[in-house]
């Protein structure tokens, strides 16, 4: 069984259809890239997994679970995290106050420093600018934030929307390190990019999306390697 199973999806948008059907899987342990151009339906497909949107048709299996049954606000109990596009941090909260609101679903007191202290070796930076509100923050600091509070709630896999947008190259690099080492540690990750190239450069596999269709799939070395690939997408 796959951790993570999509089948015939579909999404509306009023009467607009955004996804026409896509089926793809994650299985756990994975870094599976979503790649596609602006508007092609990677930001719906994670917001539909994760319960934000309602699909249409289709199913979404998490661990053997139906989601597209389950109010969005219980998935994250069920292992399953996401930072949003954009970062969505809460402006007027301190970094800590941000990081802690994170693990909202854990009880356990302990458990949750021992992740604060995980996150902030991860993020260094994070730690040093704790007291400070989350809003002043750098968009590199803010995505850093965003993806620390995802991994404050312990998950099993969690689901990135364009973490290298609007990054400066130097933060773009740090970023897909650390997806790197979060992947090393033992979390599964579904990343949602425009930057293929850097998205398939950490993959296992990657699906591409167009106008709310899987065009292709495969692993993430042959398509870094595929003439309309690299034509249409890595700008070679
Ligand atoms: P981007 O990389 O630009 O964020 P994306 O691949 O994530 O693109 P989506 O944001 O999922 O694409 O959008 C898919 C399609 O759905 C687009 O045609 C978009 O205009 C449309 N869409 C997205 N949100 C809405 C909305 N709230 N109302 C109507 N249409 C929407």
């Amino acid at each position: 069984m796959s951790m993570l199973e999509v089948k015939n999806l579909e999404v509306y948008y009023g009467v607009i259809q955004a996804i026409k059907g896509i089926s793809f899987h994650v299985e756990e342990g994975e870094v599976i890239a979503l790649i596609g151009a602006n508007g092609a339906g990677k930001t719906t497909t994670l917001q539909t997994i994760t319960g934000m949107l309602n699909a249409k048709a289709g199913s979404i299996q998490f661990e053997g679970t139906e989601l597209t049954k389950i109010p969005g606000h219980k998935i994250v109990s069920m292992g399953m995290a996401h930072v949003p596009e954009g970062r969505r941090v809460f402006a007027q909260l301190s970094v800590l106050e941000n990081l802690k609101l994170g693990a909202y679903t854990r009880k356990d007191k302990t458990e949750i420093e021992e992740s604060l202290k995980r996150v902030y070796k991860s993020f260094p930076r994070l730690e040093e600018r704790k007291n400070q509100l989350a809003g002043t923050l750098s968009g590199g600091e803010q995505q850093m934030l965003a993806m620390g509070r995802a991994l404050m709630s312990k998950p099993r896999i969690v689901l990135m929307d364009e973490p290298s947008m609007g990054l400066s190259p130097i933060f773009v690099e740090e970023i897909f390190n650390i997806i790197k080492e979060i992947s090393a540690e033992g979390t599964t990750v579904l990343l949602v990019e425009q930057n293929a190239k850097k998205a398939l450069s950490i993959a296992d596999r990657a699906y591409v999306l167009e106008t709310g269709k899987i065009v292709l799939e495969g692993d993430a070395k042959d398509l870094l390697n595929d003439e309309s690939i690299k034509k249409a997408y890595l700008g070679e």
